[in-house]
């Protein structure tokens, strides 16, 4: 990841995909001692932070914020309470993360209180909203995001088959078979199906990332190598599926062998 903004407006149908994203941005704003590479910054995975998140999945300074059950929307009390207690320092995180799930369904007198809140961050607090659509929020609430779409296409056995191999030669830290696999790649594949595989890695890397017990350190670093190799399979592609291939590999293994 590369900058992490005192707030972001995470837009994407897939719950799973859009929940996968929040924890990863929750992870980053929570680890005392990020890595940095020349790709962006990942968690360290080691310090005291980090394996709490990952031992517990939860983290006394990441806060979740959801409707109340008898609500249909997030109501103006609910972001009362973000107000009192966000200017509270995080109790030993370097930062303190709300998550607010589906802030496109607030009504306005909410929506108003958040911008405000927007407006004047708290130091040391990370917002993270989500929602399905962009529309749903206020221009004003927009502006002071930084927004980052999920795309929600579907992929076919045949790419996630594809996708599976790589993922698993990378966990069994066997770099002559994720060497074979990821030139499979080059063969064969139109650039909306290797884009197709591509995705389907980073979900498989993303779960991962946030399962307590994987190697989410080894994860999150893989992330960091797919997710701009997806950016760059956007149409008009500007890059051939060779490329990707050795891309996958050279950095896939390096992480391995490191
Ligand atoms: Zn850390």
């Amino acid at each position: 990841m590369r900058i992490q903004s005192h707030a972001t407006l995470i837009i994407g149908e897939d719950d799973t995909a859009v929940e996968t994203r929040v924890n990863m941005h929750a992870a980053l704003a929570v680890c005392s001692d990020p890595l940095e590479s020349s790709d962006g910054r990942s968690p360290c995975g080691t310090c005291r932070n980090c394996r709490l998140l990952k031992s517990t999945g939860e983290h006394y300074d990441i806060i979740r914020v959801t409707k109340s059950e008898d609500k249909q929307q997030l109501t103006i009390d609910v972001i009362r309470a973000i107000i009192d207690s966000a200017p509270v320092m995080p109790v030993q995180a370097p930062h303190k993360v709300y998550i607010i799930r589906d802030a496109g369904d607030m009504n306005a007198s909410a929506s108003n209180a958040l911008l405000k809140l927007l407006e004047e961050p708290p130091s040391k607090v990370v917002f993270l909203l989500t929602g399905k659509r962009v529309k749903d929020f206020l221009p004003t609430i927009r502006s002071r995001c930084v927004i980052e779409r999920i795309s929600s296409e579907r992929t076919s056995a045949a790419e996630d088959k594809n996708a599976l191999a790589i993922f698993e030669a990378f966990g069994n830290r066997n770099p002559s078979l994720l060497a074979t696999e990821c030139l499979k790649l080059e063969k064969g594949l139109t650039t909306a199906e290797l884009r197709a595989v591509l995705h389907s890695l980073y979900r498989l890397f993303s779960n991962a990332a946030v399962t307590p017990g994987a190697d989410a350190r080894q994860s999150l670093l893989a992330l960091e190598v797919i997710l701009p190799l997806t950016e760059l399979y956007r149409p008009p592609a500007s890059i051939g599926a060779g490329h990707a291939a050795g891309t996958l590999m050279v950095r896939l293994t390096a992480i391995l062998l490191n």
